[in-house]
């Protein structure tokens, strides 16, 4: 290892720690192959999580590992630390790494990029800790795939009505496009289940959504949200608009509406906030709790540290006086220009601005079914879906996931997707446990 390398550290391996790392690993290749720089990605997984085919994961349309991309795969330059970053000392260039086991290490740094990404916003309310569960990471997307069908079986061998009734209520708070394309795609999935079960019939279950404003997925625009809301409330779905989640203790939902029912499933899709690293050091942070970041995606006030993604408050050039949305789109965007601006650094160069006009969105709601506003371009139904899938699979990174991203839309089509609930991979040991339980006899 060449001591006087510059060392280049990168924190979270996501949209904007990977796709740093690899346009990094392509600008400095000369500097990386002499040593003269070094570059190290920390985060707790090993690879990058490609969150917009999470709804379509945990409907079973895409097998969970085609979802993600290995860090180690695709960087083969850069050095892949697994653990959380706990403390950051920018003014020491240092900061604390705790890897997934052992004792934590302090590593020394010379450039700092923050792309920890955001975690769930949630609120105080009675039972949500215990009761809910978010929707951000692979594992709950296969967790409440697992969960869905498994409470489907669950109904099914139970003739309690108390029993049946709770297992078959679904809830979602929160109406962006994590809640709505989840909502679409599970209660699509469950409709496709249930003609296997002799005694659920598509009516006995019960999906609803709690939003607290009076609109669903702001991303289309208006007259698409009104338009999906339509929609949804077709196939059934219970749209509860301007209505709070008062409590969810121990399952018994409790809403702003006066309403009270019991559920066995509440995911939370209301909104997120900023890492919780950027609490952990001596970075400037934005009124709502985001790093203060440039145009120029350097850390405000700092010398040597940029940020991107849903950690930062970057201005939107296109937008006075407002900042970036915390999407992919943005994170992708701004991941290039940042390792451009760190190449331009290293080599004395001036850094550019980032300036993206955001093109809009498109969402699944279900198989064939979708909702797009794109450059003012709106489309619904199939078309919508089509372009859903075609969109995503153009930007889902690497051929190779491509490719199987194809294949497992290609197979479900002819073969129809799978319906059962491998809900036990949550307690593999629990079997063998009981086998190595002596007898009591
Ligand atoms: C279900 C869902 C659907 C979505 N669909 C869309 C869509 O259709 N279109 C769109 O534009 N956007 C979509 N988004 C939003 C988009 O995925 C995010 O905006 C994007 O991932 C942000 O990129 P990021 O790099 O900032 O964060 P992430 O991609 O979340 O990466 C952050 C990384 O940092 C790591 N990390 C966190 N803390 C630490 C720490 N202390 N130390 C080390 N590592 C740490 C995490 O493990 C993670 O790997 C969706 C999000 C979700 C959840």
């Amino acid at each position: 290892m060449n001591l006087k390398s510059k060392h280049i550290v990168i924190v979270g391996g996501g949209y904007v720690g990977m796709y740093t790392a690899l346009r990094l690993q392509r600008t400095l290749r000369r500097e990386l192959k002499a040593g003269t720089v070094r570059i190290t990605i920390m985060d707790p997984q090993s690879y990058m999580t490609y969150q917009p085919f999470l709804p379509e994961t945990a409907a079973g349309n895409i097998s969970p590992r085609h979802v993600v991309i290995p860090l180690r795969r695709v960087l083969p330059r850069v050095r892949v630390l697994n653990g959380r970053v706990s403390k950051i000392h920018h003014g020491e260039r240092s900061l604390t790494f705790e890897p997934v086991a052992g004792e934590p290490i302090e590593i020394s740094y010379d450039i700092l990029v923050m792309a920890a990404g955001s975690i769930s916003r949630t609120l105080p309310i009675p039972g949500l800790r215990d009761a809910a569960i978010g929707f951000k990471t692979i594992a709950e997307s296969i967790a409440l795939r697992n969960r869905v069908l498994g409470l489907l079986d669950r109904a099914e061998s139970s003739t309690d009505p108390a029993v049946r009734s709770r297992a078959l209520t679904f809830v979602v708070v929160g109406g962006g496009f994590a809640g709505i394309e989840l909502l679409g795609e599970l209660e699509d999935m469950a409709v496709d289940a249930v003609q296997y079960y002799s005694t659920i019939r598509r009516e006995d279950m019960r999906w609803v959504l709690i939003e607290a404003s009076d609109r669903i997925l702001p991303e289309v625009g208006p007259e698409m949200g009104e338009w999906t809301a339509e929609e949804l409330r077709g196939r059934g779905i219970e749209l509860k608009m301007k209505t709070l989640l008062n409590s969810c203790e121990g399952g018994l939902v409790k809403t702003s509406d006066g309403d009270e029912f019991e559920s066995a499933t509440i995911v939370w899709t209301a909104g997120v906030k900023p890492s919780r690293i950027v609490n952990s050091g001596d970075l400037p942070l934005d009124e709502r709790g985001r790093l203060m970041t440039t145009t120029r995606l350097t850390i405000t006030g700092t010398k040597d540290a940029f940020a991107a993604g849903d950690v930062a408050g970057v201005p939107d050039l296109t937008k006075p006086g407002e900042y970036c949305a915390p999407n992919a789109q943005h994170a992708v965007r701004q991941a290039k220009v940042l390792g451009d601006n760190i190449t331009a650094s290293l080599r004395g160069r001036p850094l550019r601005d980032y300036r993206h006009r955001y093109a809009g969105s498109v969402a699944g709601l279900g198989l064939y079914q979708g909702v797009a506003n794109v450059y003012g371009v709106k489309l619904r139904g199939f078309p919508a879906w089509f372009m859903h899938r075609t969109y995503h699979l153009s930007r889902v990174p690497t051929t190779n996931r491509k490719v199987r991203v194809l294949v497992d839309w290609t197979l479900s089509l002819f073969f129809k997707r799978e319906t059962v609930s491998l809900g036990e991979i949550e307690n593999p040991r629990e079997e063998f446990r009981a086998a190595a339980t002596p007898d009591k006899r």
